[in-house]
């Protein structure tokens, strides 16, 4: 089998040079590929119903005898039309063909076929229009459908892949050992691969697939498990175990259960013999900051330097602010790097960021930069890491030598999620808010009632309070959506005596973040945004949001913007606008309306964009999975999960019976690139 991943695909008998080139781009270079090429989906032609129970609407096969001759007849404007009946003996069903003037000499009179198509009823009668059809001697009857690209239809596909599968051995290589196969009761390879693309049943399908599945799950979660030991290198930067104490006293406040948790298992990692490499995932406004700067403050105190990475101008700016405040004192010397600093002092900083000057630097992807260079990187810390790529996390500690990582992240990932994207890191969850924090109320309004709204911003302003106003558009679009100047227009019309801040993405760096330091200090009662503000602004006076266009947002983008708010002590409320009113808009928008809770809204999404969008246009640096779903088969991903760990800890993966599973870890984490697999 493994020999077949090295031939080239147009070498297969009907393929050739042209053909060739197409199959590479479907993702099949080679023989071994195109086997590996699962069908996206089968038309199964086994359940035949009588046609008087075929579910009306519905995709269904039901198999019949043509009554008589298809008769023509001509429409208007040319088109043609053909018209027979069929009978499975007890029904009649009207058939309708359009413009296929070969019906006649394919559907014959007498003849008995079977009709796949959407069953409907027409003058009280059975009816079918264009079925697709075949003669009932046929053989095959699960037909895989292939992913198509233009030039190369599904058909083509199928026949490719059945020369391909007439090259395989009688009993290939199979990657699962005989005693692995049977523990956990899965087939041999061969039978699964002739049986997911040419199943003779749906049972030998499910049996076919689950084998797949589990093999999938099986190479990921492994490879997973060898990045990470390939971190386990010696630890460079051992500080000592304890927990800091004097850090506490830096706080303003007194650090949640979740919070000492987290920092205690963080420095429980930085003491031991290798560096540390740890999510910490909580949700909007859990306190992750304060985690942050703990770990910082331990690292620095053991003499070496920190890097923070965060995914915007606005927010680098604001972690710098609060951290220098924190840290400052306590005689750390904290710096901002991001592309919109000057030539000069950018000079100035890199050369004493190189002499050790500095210990703490904050950051954009900035901090990637060649010419960046530390004087002894201790630790790196990215801040909303699915924003950022497995790359970048790793360019940056390239910066050192081994530093301890910290990964922190406000997506509330289901657990098992987590554990496939962040499969190489140990993972602290901070599962409690800081005390006092005030419920968000969430309504759902039309347009017809924002001058309600308005008036209610108002009496929050009155309290005191601020309040962030969300528009989609930066500039002029689509009917009926604003612009954010001219949005910012209409709200300093209803708020005179407000002053109003606008803030959106195509501003300088400096600017926007002139407008976010007025808007912390106050100096604008309300602001004007885009979803810049999203991710990690935090301004606990600002208690009310309104989202204009609340449709145009993802569910957890939504989360994302409401958590700007109820970040202090004052009760907080957000209110969605939207005239939209397709049903899964509303809901979605309702759902939102009904929680807080960030997995209950991380599921949600899960289940309505799947996880391909949820990991954020696969930045997590994944190999793309081809037949198993992280949402569909959680019961074999756990299973691969627990038989990966065992497998890998009892170092059974260096037996010769494992030679073939270390070549798919490989082949797997290969193209994934900027991954070092070590095997
Ligand atoms: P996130 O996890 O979203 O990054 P932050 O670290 O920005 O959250 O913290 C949100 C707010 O909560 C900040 O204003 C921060 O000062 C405050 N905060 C963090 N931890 C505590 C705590 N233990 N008690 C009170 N307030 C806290
Ligand atoms: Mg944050």
């Amino acid at each position: 089998m493994s020999s077949l991943f090295a031939m080239d695909i147009q070498k297969l008998k009907g393929v050739g040079q042209k053909r060739g080139q197409l199959f590479e781009k479907l993702g099949a270079p080679t023989v071994g590929d195109l086997l590996r090429l699962y069908p996206r989906d089968y038309q199964d032609w086994t359940e035949r119903l009588p046609i008087a129970q075929a579910p009306l609407g519905e995709v269904c096969v039901v198999r019949a005898e043509v009554l008589r001759v298809p008769s023509q007849v001509r429409l208007p404007g040319g088109k043609l039309l053909f018209r027979t009946t069929a009978t499975d003996g007890e029904t009649d069903m009207q058939l309708t063909f359009f413009n296929n003037r070969y019906i006649p000499k394919l559907l014959e009179e007498g003849r008995t076929y079977l009709f796949r198509g959407k069953m409907q009823r027409v003058k009280g009668s059975s009816a079918m229009t264009s079925p697709e059809f075949v003669p009932e001697e046929r053989e095959q009857e699960i037909v895989p459908i292939y992913p198509a690209t233009a030039g190369l239809g599904s058909r083509v596909v199928a026949g490719a892949v059945r020369n391909a599968l007439a090259l395989v051995p009688e009993a290939p290589g199979d990657p699962l050992p005989p005693a692995l196969r049977e523990e956990y009761q899965l087939c041999h390879l061969g039978y699964a691969l002739e049986n997911i693309h040419f199943p003779r049943s749906q049972t030998d399908l499910e049996i076919a697939r689950r084998r797949l599945v589990f093999e999938e799950f099986l190479v990921l979660q492994l490879g997973l498990l060898q990045i990470k030991s390939g971190r386990r290198e010696k630890n460079l930067h051992p500080v000592t175990g304890e927990y800091p104490e004097e850090f506490a006293e830096l706080l303003p406040f007194r650090l949640t259960g979740a919070q000492q948790r987290a920092i205690a298992q963080g420095v429980q990692d930085m003491a031991g013999l290798s560096p540390m490499n740890r999510l910490v995932q909580g949700d909007v406004g859990s306190g992750k900051t304060a985690v942050a700067a703990a770990l910082c403050w331990t690292v620095i105190q053991g003499g070496w330097q920190a890097a923070l990475m965060a995914p915007t101008e606005i927010l680098a700016a604001q972690h710098h602010q609060s951290l220098s405040a924190l840290l400052g004192p306590a005689g750390v010397r904290c710096a901002l790097l991001t592309g919109s600093l000057g030539a000069a002092k950018r000079r100035e900083l890199l050369e004493s960021l190189a002499a050790g000057e500095i210990h703490l630097v904050i950051g954009t992807h900035a901090l990637i930069s060649e010419k960046v260079a530390f004087h002894g990187l201790g630790l790196v810390i990215t801040d909303e890491q699915h924003r950022f790529g497995v790359n970048q996390r790793v360019a940056l500690a390239q910066k050192g030598a081994s530093p301890h990582l910290l990964v922190m992240s406000a997506t509330p990932i289901p657990r098992t999620l987590a554990l496939m994207a962040y499969g190489d890191l140990d993972v602290s969850v901070l599962d409690e808010l800081p005390p006092g924090r005030q419920t968000i109320e969430t309504y759902l309004i039309d347009s017809a009632k924002r001058d309600r709204a308005f008036r209610y911003v108002q009496k929050h302003l009155d309290q005191g309070r601020q309040g962030y106003l969300i528009c989609p558009l930066i500039e002029e679009g689509e009917s009926g959506m604003m612009s954010v100047d001219a949005y910012a227009e209409t709200v300093r019309g209803a708020f005179p005596h407000t002053a109003v801040g606008v803030l959106h993405g195509k501003m300088k760096p400096a600017q926007k973040e002139q407008v976010m330091e007025k808007f912390a200090a106050g100096d604008f009662g309300l602001l004007v945004a885009t979803t810049v503000v999203e991710v990690g602004v935090d301004v606990p006076n600002a208690a009310i949001m309104l989202i204009e266009n609340a449709e145009r947002y993802g569910l957890s983008q939504l989360h994302q913007l409401r958590g700007r708010i109820g970040r202090g002590q004052y009760p907080s409320t957000c209110i969605l606008i939207s005239d939209n009113s397709s049903p899964e808009t509303l809901e979605r928008l309702r759902l939102f309306k009904s929680t807080t809770d960030g997995f209950a809204i991380a599921d949600a999404d899960l289940k309505l964009r799947g996880p391909g969008d949820f990991f954020g246009q696969r930045q997590h640096g994944l190999p793309q999975l081809k037949i198993a779903s992280m949402t569909m088969d959680l019961d074999l991903l756990r299973q691969a999960q627990r038989c990966a760990r065992r497998l890998f800890h009892s170092g059974g993966l260096e037996g010769e019976e494992y030679r073939k599973l270390r070549g798919e870890i490989q082949r797997l984490f290969a193209k994934t690139g900027g991954q070092r697999v070590a095997l």
